[in-house]
């Protein structure tokens, strides 16, 4: 039997983009989100070359490059914002998190989506042909096809998959916040101390950047989340950099910067049990290095739907959406999880392995997907 009715629990960057291309190829779409409003405030992603391609496919690149801004240049600078280096970089669009989720939900809701927020799975048994599914509010609905793309914290994974593959941390916490963009931040921006610390820079408009610095310790850091804003003041105090002394005269309080650990997961195949399937971060969660997680879940939407169209049984689609994205996905969580490392270990001597790593990425994120 071919799928007609799914349900995408999690509207994030994943089920809003499923949204889009399953409730475009004409099935009937129910997205839901446990969070009552779409995030209004948030920091930056990096859309890169493969992420925008699938963008294109679907005809939301353009909205994205509207709201955001492109570029294709790396720079590095030392930590008195003196420019050294200047590469070629992969065409990319950095744009806030809440504008990427209003063109996502937008064009989701214009493609005959139902979204519904404020909503979560209370209980959910697969019969074999159907799932039946009861709602947080009472109400209760059957589906061809459960879609869990509630991110690395996945509810939804636990449920069905048991415990296996609970996020684990990776070494490293970030911290994050947004800023008026200086006019050198045209560009991805690292800025690099003598003793290895690293701030990065990319335009998120622009008016605006996004701004993160990576800080490793063994174990999970416990911060004072009412003083992040002088935590992170007291932790960069060594960049001398105009572009982030002034971003750091702007923060006030701490409800502007952005702090958390870094916790990943990578499921094994197959990714689905029955009639329920895993999609982004509930399946592939990486390090950020890459700035690659959002790319792999908007890919994902995009390989669902085709493995949809083409197979006869859902069985069928989602053993061969499994085999099209494991290696891809697995190549950037592994890269990513290096350069990660390689900042643990040594981030001076690895640099040089780390960049070359980094490229070679790149040029593999290229490919066909
Ligand atoms: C510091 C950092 C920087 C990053 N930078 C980049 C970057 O530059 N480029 C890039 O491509 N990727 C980046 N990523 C990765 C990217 O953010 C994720 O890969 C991406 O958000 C995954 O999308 P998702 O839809 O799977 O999950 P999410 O975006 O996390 O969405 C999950 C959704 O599910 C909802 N939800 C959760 N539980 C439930 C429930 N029980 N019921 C219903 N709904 C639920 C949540 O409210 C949320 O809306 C970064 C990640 C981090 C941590």
């Amino acid at each position: 039997m071919k799928v007609k009715r799914v349900l995408i629990v999690g509207t994030g960057i994943g089920g809003a983009t499923a949204a889009v291309t399953l409730a475009r190829q004409g099935l009937d779409v129910h997205c839901i989100d446990v969070k009552s409003e779409r995030p209004t405030a948030g920091a930056g992603i990096c859309l890169l070359h493969n992420t925008m391609r699938a963008l294109k496919t679907i005809g939301l690149d353009e909205p994205c490059l509207e709201s955001g801004m492109s570029f294709a240049v790396f720079r590095e600078f030392d930590g008195a914002g003196r420019l050294l280096h200047t590469h070629p970089a992969p065409p990319s669009c950095g744009i806030r998190r809440p504008e990427l989720a209003r063109i996502l939900e937008t064009a989701a809701q214009e493609s005959g989506a139902v979204l519904e927020k404020g909503l979560t799975v209370q209980a959910l048994t697969d019969r074999g042909d159907c799932v039946e599914v009861q709602f947080s509010d009472g109400r209760q609905a059957s589906y061809d096809l459960v879609v869990a793309a509630d991110g690395v914290y996945s509810g939804m994974r636990k449920r069905v998959f048991g415990t296996s593959f609970e996020p684990r941390f990776a070494g490293q916490s970030v911290w994050r916040f947004n800023a008026p963009r200086p006019a050198e931040a045209d560009g991805f921006c690292l800025y690099r101390t003598p003793t290895g610390k690293v701030v990065g820079i990319f335009p998120t408009s622009r008016e605006s950047c996004y701004m993160f610095y990576l800080e490793s310790s063994k174990e999970p850091l416990r911060i004072a989340e009412d003083r992040s804003h002088e935590l992170i003041r007291e932790r960069l105090a060594e960049f001398d950099a105009p572009a982030i002394r002034d971003a750091l005269d702007l923060i006030t309080n701490s409800s502007q910067v952005i702090f958390r650990p870094l916790d990943i997961t990578l499921v094994p195949t197959p990714w689905h049990r029955g009639r329920v399937m895993l999609l982004g971060d509930s399946a592939h969660a990486p390090t950020p290095q890459m700035t690659s997680g959002a790319g792999m879940a908007v890919e994902d939407a995009l390989v669902l739907a085709e493995c949809l169209a083409s197979s006869d049984s859902v069985g069928e689609a989602l053993t061969a959406y499994d085999s099209r994205r494991f290696e891809r996905v697995k190549r950037i969580y592994d890269a990513s999880l290096q350069l990660c490392l390689n900042e643990q270990e040594d981030p001076v001597s690895n640099k040089d392995r780390s960049a070359a790593l980094l490229l070679e990425t790149y040029q593999y994120l290229g490919q066909p997907i």
